[in-house]
């Protein structure tokens, strides 16, 4: 792990945790409700040609779309996932904290990164948010093997 990562995952860490100071220890969607995010589910598929998309955000207004499909396809590969006993519920909580970090980005306009950087950053809010012992990266490779089919 080379130096800007590490700087990626401090970064991320530090909004979860400014984040559950500010509005408390509660379930990932009753967060995104007090950070005045709207959370729709969605049964198209996100993802263009070979791009799965799990989940999108846009911040006018602020707006966290889940794509249903595509995350039980990958809930159903779940079995070798190190954080497994974690994400009971399948991992939409993760995909839900995912994005609220990119909520948390457009209240920081100050923050400038690279689109690599903030979807680090991204991971490493998520993990601390929901108490995982991995970095969710771990995740992506899962989800490259569950669409290979
Ligand atoms: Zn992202």
């Amino acid at each position: 792990m080379n130096v800007a990562k590490d700087l990626d995952v401090d970064l991320g860490r530090a909004a979860a945790c400014e984040v559950r100071r500010l509005y408390g220890d509660l379930e990932v969607d009753a967060l995104a409700e007090r950070m005045g995010v709207a959370v729709e589910t969605s049964d198209r598929d996100g993802g263009y040609g070979t791009v799965v998309v799990f989940a999108d955000y846009t911040p006018r207004p602020p707006r966290i779309r889940l794509y249903r499909r595509a995350i039980e396809v990958l809930d159903g590969h779940l079995a070798g996932y190190p954080d497994r006993d974690r994400l009971p519920e399948g991992t939409r909580p993760l995909f839900l904290a995912h994005e609220l970090f990119h909520h948390w980005e457009a209240l920081h306009p100050g923050s400038r990164r690279s689109r690599e950087q903030s979807e680090h950053a991204a991971g490493s809010f998520a993990m601390t948010l929901l108490g995982l012992t991995r970095h969710p990266e771990q995740l992506d490779r899962l989800a490259r093997g569950a669409f290979q089919s």
